[in-house]
């Protein structure tokens, strides 16, 4: 692997080097029979999970150094007492702001006190709907980061129409429960039944927190109207198909089809009165929910709400309310028994508001252009990959070819950061008003939002910050954006060979890209048309070969009781193997036809393989392992890891005879793509 961070949570120094990690590899282990385990076994071994995670490995290492230099970025910018305005003097308050736990504790509840008035002061149905409107964010994104979730009645996103490549639409979503999702609230689960009870107790716990009178018997109204909400909802999996939630309303339409609120005067506060054209996500909880606001008294939506605005903001207010929160949230709801310190929190919440800004100096400190210049080139060679790969194919047929190759190249690639920075002049930020900061920072972002309707797409604008540690394939954009933050070590060195980068980085870029000519990426065309452009019998094809796929994961079990689900993890499982197949092509043409040199004692293909399997490095609690294998779309890292043994590079690599476990006979290897 590329440069390897070597530390214990606690130790911040951290070992460097450029290229495969070759002390964590367990040589008791025939690589043949457990490829994962001897890559990371000798690591495995040597490291601990820390008290406040459920997982460890290269992404959590990397995590904490990046927190820790992104903190030091913003505590420079605090410290440098920038001119009012500035980049420097928004992310140092803000960040300030948030950690002045004194002058938090102080002021009480006091900052919240003119938005409790405003619910207050609600006197009808009228007055209600106007509140409502002016709650609405821009706080959810349902093809990118698949984010379903608001507590605010609706969430909305603003993007690309699924029908016309040229117009921006609003998108309106379900939301307005306090816990994750409708599951928690009908589930007949002891777990979830449980849960219920803790939260009803949260709610009550908040209340009286906030000194507001009749807690108990509030916290019970509060709890059936979040309950009826929940019963309005769509379950997930029905969020997830783009096809249910294909529903364009004219404005004029919501007070046919979703009788109850008044849609005009939600409309309007909302800074939505002149937009016609909508998309509506889930129509039948944007009607449910909508009738509610019609049946339910105005006084029983007034507790729900002062509940929520308190509930929301509460890692702001007193340390009371923080703890509370935490109890809730972070305990019961996701089994962490420690909350992460004050600054890590900080750091996040000023990432949230401020994005770009701290991406801005994030860049200008850890992403030098020779970086960004080489990633470059290593997209150019996986695209070339993929375009050798996608011609040869037996099994596709010529019109579907020659589609998957103009959306290969459309397909716009964003390396590091945005090619535009966010403009965050209007935004400002008041050191000492950490409420304040909050709230004007989510009106801002919501403006920024409204202001493109009207306008084109804009092809180049991110969904992710540079500082995050992730990947994300954007299918109406028919783009991807790989953040700077990822593109270091261990998955990114500029000072490592090209099998290493390969390996690690060239493998993630190779997954994305397989995303967008998957059984999802097939419903895209390459201007982000939602069309299927696939004939019915390349579609036949791709599922036989995921057939065999969704076989050999369903026989890795972790535990006598359970096996992974083959087919809840089939796509990523595909674009793990293709992702991995493309970037050894890749590698083998950055080599120019020249012969791969043996380093550090490796062969060049040896290099690739252990960069891969040492990037998925992951030690993971029980508990967290059996959640993952029942909810995430994702298979365990350990198998990810051993997906190797479906390229035929892998064997001579490593000498893996027939007889080890890992070992598949030709016709058995898996290749999509
Ligand atoms: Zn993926």
């Amino acid at each position: 692997m590329a440069v390897l961070i070597v530390a214990s949570p606690q130790a911040k120094e951290a070992e460097t080097f450029h290229g495969v990690d070759l002390a964590g590899i367990d040589h008791s282990v025939k690589p043949g029979d457990d490829f994962f385990d001897y890559a990371n076994g000798a690591w495995i071994k040597a490291n601990e999970i820390p008290a406040d995670r459920s997982s460890w490995g290269a992404w959590g290492v990397l995590s904490e150094l990046n927190n820790q230099r992104v903190r030091d970025l913003i505590e420079g910018a605090a410290a440098a007492k920038a001119a009012d305005g500035t980049d420097a003097q928004k992310v140092g308050d803000f960040y300030a702001s948030y950690m002045d736990e004194a002058g938090i504790e102080t002021k009480g509840l006091a900052p919240l006190k003119p938005d409790l008035d405003r619910i207050d002061a609600i006197k009808d149905k009228a007055a209600l709907a106007s509140y409502l409107g002016t709650t609405l964010r821009a706080d959810v994104d349902a093809l990118n980061s698949t984010n379903f979730y608001t507590d605010n009645i609706f969430g909305v996103w603003i993007t690309q129409a699924l029908d016309d490549p040229n117009r921006n639409v609003p998108y309106l979503l379900q939301g307005g429960l306090g816990m994750p999702d409708r599951d928690y609230y009908v589930s007949d689960s002891p777990k979830m039944a449980e849960l219920r009870t803790k939260y009803r107790a949260h709610v009550a716990a908040l209340l009286k927190l906030a000194k507001i009178a009749d807690a108990d018997a509030k916290a019970e109204r509060i709890f059936a109207l979040e309950t009826k909400i929940a019963k309005a909802h769509g379950p997930r999996v029905d969020s997830e198909d783009v096809h249910k939630a294909n529903n364009p309303w004219k404005r004029a339409d919501f007070a046919k089809k979703a009788p109850g609120l008044d849609w005009s005067a939600y409309f309007k506060t909302a800074g939505l009165q002149a937009q016609d054209d909508f998309y509506v996500w889930q129509p039948g909880a944007i009607a449910g929910i909508s009738a509610l606001v019609g049946s339910e008294p105005v006084e029983a939506w007034k507790d729900y709400l002062a509940l929520r605005l308190i509930d929301r903001n509460s890692a702001i207010l007193p340390k009371a309310f923080v703890d509370e929160n935490f109890a809730f949230y972070g305990t019961a709801i996701s089994g962490t028994p420690k909350i992460r310190d004050r600054w890590k929190r900080a750091v996040a919440a000023t990432n949230g508001s401020l994005g770009e800004v701290v991406g801005k100096l994030y860049v200008e400190k850890y992403f030098p252009p020779e970086s960004k210049a080489k990633i470059e080139a290593m997209v150019g060679d996986l695209i070339k990959a993929y375009h050798a790969r996608i011609e040869k194919l037996a099994w596709m047929s010529p019109q579907t070819k020659e589609k998957a190759l103009a959306k290969l190249a459309t397909l716009k690639v964003g390396v590091g950061y945005p090619d535009k920075w966010q403009d965050y002049s209007t935004l400002k930020i008041v050191r000492g008003d950490a409420y304040g900061n909050a709230q004007r920072a989510q009106e801002f972002d919501y403006r920024q939002a409204l202001a493109k309707l009207g306008k084109t797409p804009d092809r180049g604008e991110w969904v992710m910050t540079p500082q995050t540690i992730n990947a994300v394939n954007l299918p109406l954009a028919n783009a991807l954006n790989f953040p700077a933050a990822i593109l270091q070590p261990p998955f990114f060195d500029a000072q490592a060979d090209a099998a290493v980068n390969f390996g690690a980085i060239g493998a993630v870029i190779g997954h994305e890209i397989s995303h967008s000519f998957d059984d999802q990426g097939s419903q895209f065309d390459a201007q982000g048309r939602l069309v299927n452009w696939w004939t019915p019998d390349d579609a036949k094809h791709f599922e036989e070969a995921g057939a065999r796929l969704v076989e050999q994961f369903n026989g890795y079990k972790p535990f006598p009781d359970l096996a992974e689900n083959g087919k809840q993890t089939l796509s990523e499982n595909i674009a793990d193997v293709a992702g991995l197949s493309a970037a050894h092509d890749a590698y083998l043409l950055s080599l120019g036809g020249k012969p791969a040199p043996t380093l550090q004692g490796l062969s060049g293909d040896a290099r690739f393989f252990l960069a891969f399997a040492q990037a998925w490095r992951t030690k993971m609690r029980e508990a967290a392992m059996r959640n993952a294998i029942v909810t995430d779309g994702h298979a365990l890292a350990m198998y990810r890891g051993d997906t190797v043994r479906n390229l035929d590079a892998w064997y001579p690599a490593f000498e893996v005879k027939p007889e080890q476990k890992l070992f598949l006979a030709p016709a058995q290897r898996v290749q999509v793509w």
